[in-house]
């Protein structure tokens, strides 16, 4: 069967069609850097699929494969000279993949485990409230408690313990600028993400949900996020927040801007800290979230942050995102490998970041390629950096 009327269920029937070649896309696509073939670039995918249409290919096997060698990292879409909104349209194409029974084991994995334990681990809820060991004090009381300002932290961040460091750092942060905030502890879900990423786009909108459910109950404004994939997933697939446009949804850093900018937090002077910014794709390029984070490393005293190249919304992907490093780990440690050589070129002693898949990719590229930087999220550079709070913490600046 080559018919692809699926693509019509989705308002995607013209891209193939729309497409005028220039190959920008796949000059920027860090997977065809790696594999080289015309076929595993964005331009290729598309003329695969077109072929379909057309009755002269096989949506087989090996094209379910290659949908997946993919990080759905935003930058084909972003310099595509007609508009094509390619993101989408893997997303789509990896729904059908899946209806074809073609799914890579790892994505079946993944789907089945947010089917049955609600994050993408196969840990389950109580896992979520590993992260407070020894920040008791702080989170005492916090657990759905009613409250203006909610923080969200996400699979991975509560999860996976070599990021539980970026949780803490948050709640730090909030506690010493006196912000009544509210936790969704082991309430919280998977904000729905990966479901799309594998093939599952008409059950985001329930998972999506979910948490907002408690979210409604708790009477929260704002929510504050460690993955700017999950913002991503949030505000598109929620349709209470569709509907209640006056509920923000904030990255890391622009909340700790705003901290700032309402002088509730202070710093102690650094001894000479050169980080360099690796922008994560969703918040280049879809979120529009470049500035905050540059803007706060220069309010530290001591930080003298540093530029690599490519940056902002023409950032390199770092290999982790949309399963790519669940399906294939090693091309995904190769991306990140060339993201880590960015650095190398530059003064910076560690790279900092805001997205947690980032930060897991970096870490692993390290050993690959005995580059030794450290590698952070925002919060932690910031949480490192306040002053102690029986010296003027939260005092005028
Ligand atoms: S989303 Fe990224 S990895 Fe996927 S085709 Fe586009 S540029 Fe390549
Ligand atoms: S950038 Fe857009 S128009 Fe150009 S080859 Fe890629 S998909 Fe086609």
């Amino acid at each position: 069967m080559t018919k692809l009327d699926f693509l019509e269920r989705y308002g995607q029937e013209d891209e193939p069609y729309v497409c005028a070649s220039c190959g920008n896309c796949t000059l920027v696509c860090p997977v065809f850097h790696e594999l080289k073939w015309e076929s595993y670039g964005p331009r290729g995918k598309l003329h695969v699929v077109k072929s379909i249409l057309e009755g002269k290919s096989e949506f087989g096997k090996d094209f379910a494969h290659k949908i997946f060698l993919c990080n759905l990292c935003e930058h084909c879409t972003s310099v595509c000279t007609t508009g094509i909104s390619l993101d989408r349209f893997w997303e789509v194409v990896r729904a059908e993949v899946r209806e074809r029974g073609f799914l890579p084991a790892p994505a079946q994995f993944v789907l089945k485990s947010l089917k049955e334990r609600g994050d993408i681990m196969w840990m389950g809820s109580a896992d979520r409230l590993l992260w407070m060991e020894d920040i008791e004090e702080i989170v005492k009381g916090r657990i759905l408690k009613k409250a203006k300002v909610a923080y969200f932290l996400g699979c991975n961040v509560s999860l996976k313990s070599q990021l539980h460091d970026v949780a803490k750092s948050m709640v730090k942060i909030m506690d010493y600028a006196g912000v009544d905030f509210t936790l969704l502890g082991d309430k919280e879900v998977c904000c729905g993400a990966p479901l799309g990423w594998a093939g599952n786009l008409k059950d985001i909108n329930e998972m999506a949900e979910k948490n907002l459910e408690i979210i409604r109950e708790l009477g929260v404004e704002t929510i504050v996020f460690s993955c700017p994939s999950c913002i991503l997933t949030w505000s598109e697939y929620s349709e209470y927040l569709k509907e209640n446009q006056n509920i923000e949804l904030l990255t890391a850093s622009q909340f700790i801007s705003r901290l700032i900018r309402e002088r509730r937090l202070s710093f102690e002077e650094q001894p000479m800290i050169t980080p360099t910014f690796h922008d994560p794709c969703i918040s280049a390029r879809v979120l529009k979230a470049t500035e905050e984070p540059r803007e706060i490393m220069d309010y530290i005293p001591g930080v003298y942050h540093v530029e690599m190249n490519p940056s902002r919304q023409n950032t390199r992907c770092c290999g982790s995102h949309g399963l790519l490093d669940v399906v294939d780990p090693i091309l995904a440690s190769k991306i990140a490998e060339v993201r880590l050589r960015d650095v190398t070129v530059t003064p910076a002693t560690r790279i900092v970041t805001e997205c947690p898949r980032c930060i897991l990719a970096f870490d692993l590229a390290k050993f690959t390629t005995n580059y030794d930087i450290l590698v952070q999220d925002i919060t932690q550079l910031v949480a490192s950096s306040l002053a102690p709070k029986d010296e003027g913490g939260a005092k005028d600046q």
